[in-house]
């Protein structure tokens, strides 16, 4: 059996491993990166239709191309996003196989490297880098209810309106994905319930900038990790429509009855905790802060920004929210699916390597795993805030391909001297 060799092997090419492999050229380290579908699949097939980018164009984005043709605050459609990064890989001339899936990398026994079966057969490889995903996994609750009359899904597989049958829709979260399903499936003319937990709601735009500005000149995106208590806190944005802040009260006075954190299903009969004002008032909490902070920003730099005091005006407390249903008989409120918009876990299943933790977590430090030549990229807080995201999976490639390239001088010494002690 012929057994191809490469130097680094890139698994996976969304915007991860496009990025990795424009960072390993421009150091000019010989790599590979195989992708089991398409470049961008998830973006392509793993996405609601209507789905546009929650940060506008300028700023969602690799530096070096913009979007062809795109005003740069608009947000662009998912489909726009899928060719961008195809169109990046085209620029750089990536060695993309695709159409190859990796099922699994071992260490090689007294012998650096490590040994990777694909579905197209053995590879070697002295790097591994894991570009595979932040959301690989979609995951539902083991709270979900066995009942075959309801149709669940998760929200990746959530397409459009259409998708579902007649009747009432709960929407099982209220992050970003939660949230603008919710409003899409409330437009349609559903009668939506959304289940909100804790979550950050920044404003949209204030004072003429829009949100991921502010979080970039107030180095919220560069943060290298989360503030302790904060794990389950969402964050509740969207770029749909032309962009807009998310207004919880806003979606109850369309007709969305929002509730509170999901807790149980009982024969045929679903709980919430009494924790939604809680979780609204932690949201405007957060809103408010960021007013803060911008404002002050503003005021420290003499910025020519015009001020925009109606941004804290909040519509009254609809009835949901100082009157909230703790229980809700599904049937007799004619639901007849559940969305759950729960978020990923993640599956290294075949990346049998020393490079997790006792709880299966991956073991790194941005990006450089506990296993001498395994990395990590694309992880949510890889090594900061901004990491799962576009602009932000650049800055962690060009560290790690900085880190291989690094590791490849010091075996060229080793090399070199080997070759001189023989001589
Ligand atoms: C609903 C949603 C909206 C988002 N919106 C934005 C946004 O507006 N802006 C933004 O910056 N980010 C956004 N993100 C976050 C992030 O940009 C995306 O999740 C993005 O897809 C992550 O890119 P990635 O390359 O790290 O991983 P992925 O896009 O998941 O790519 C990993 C690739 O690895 C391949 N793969 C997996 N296993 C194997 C294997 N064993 N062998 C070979 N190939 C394999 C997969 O097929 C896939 O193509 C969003 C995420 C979600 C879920």
């Amino acid at each position: 059996m012929t057994v191809e060799k490469t130097d680094t092997l890139v698994i996976g090419a969304g915007q991860a491993g496009v990025a990795m492999s424009a960072h390993l050229s421009k150091l000019g380290v010989p790599h590979l990166v195989l992708e089991r579908s398409r470049i961008a699949e998830r973006w392509r097939t793993e996405r609601w239709d209507s789905l546009v980018c929650n940060g506008p164009a300028w700023h969602d984005r690799f530096p070096g191309m913009e979007f062809d043709g795109v005003d740069p605050d608009a947000f662009v459609g998912k489909e726009q996003v899928a060719t961008y990064i195809e169109d990046y890989a085209t620029k750089i001339n990536a060695p993309i196989r695709t159409g190859v899936e990796v099922k699994s990398v071992v260490r090689n026994a007294g012998r650096s490297g490590f040994t990777i079966e694909t579905s197209e057969g053995v590879i070697e490889a002295q790097h591994v880098v894991a570009a595979t995903g932040p959301f690989q996994l979609p995951v539902i609750p083991a709270l979900a209810p066995e009942d075959t009359r309801l149709t669940q899904i998760h929200s990746a597989q959530y397409r459009n309106p259409a998708q579902l049958p007649d009747g009432a829709v709960l929407v099982v979260g209220a992050g970003s994905s939660g949230v603008q399903i919710a409003a899409e499936l409330q437009q349609a003319g559903k009668q939506v319930y959304l289940s909100v937990g804790a979550h950050d709601r920044p404003p949209r735009a204030y004072r003429k900038r829009d949100f991921v500005w502010w979080l970039g000149v107030l180095g919220k995106w560069d943060k290298s990790a989360m503030e302790p208590g904060t794990e389950h806190v969402t964050i509740a944005v969207s770029g749909a429509h032309g962009g807009h802040t998310v207004d919880f009260r806003d979606l109850a006075s369309q007709g969305i009855q929002l509730v509170g954190m999901t807790k149980s299903f009982d024969a045929g009969v679903v709980s919430f905790q009494p924790d939604l004002a809680d979780n609204i008032a932690r949201g405007d909490a957060n809103y408010l802060s960021l007013l803060d902070e911008a404002d002050a920003y503003i005021e420290r730099n003499g910025l020519d920004l015009p001020p925009e005091p109606e941004a804290r005006n909040f519509l009254p407390n609809p009835e949901c929210v100082t009157h909230p249903i703790l229980s809700l008989d599904l049937a007799a409120a004619g639901v007849t699916s559940i969305i759950w918009a729960t978020g990923f876990a993640l599956d290294y299943s075949w990346l049998k390597v020393n490079a997790f933790d006792d709880s299966g977590k991956p073991q790194h430090q941005r990006g450089v795993s506990s296993e001498p030549g395994i990395y990590f990229l694309g992880l949510a807080w890889l090594s900061r805030r901004g990491s799962p995201f576009i602009w932000g999976v650049w800055h962690d490639a060009a560290h790690i391909a900085d880190q291989i390239a690094m590791q490849r001088k010091y075996k060229a010494y080793q090399a070199a001297s080997e070759v001189s002690t023989a001589a």
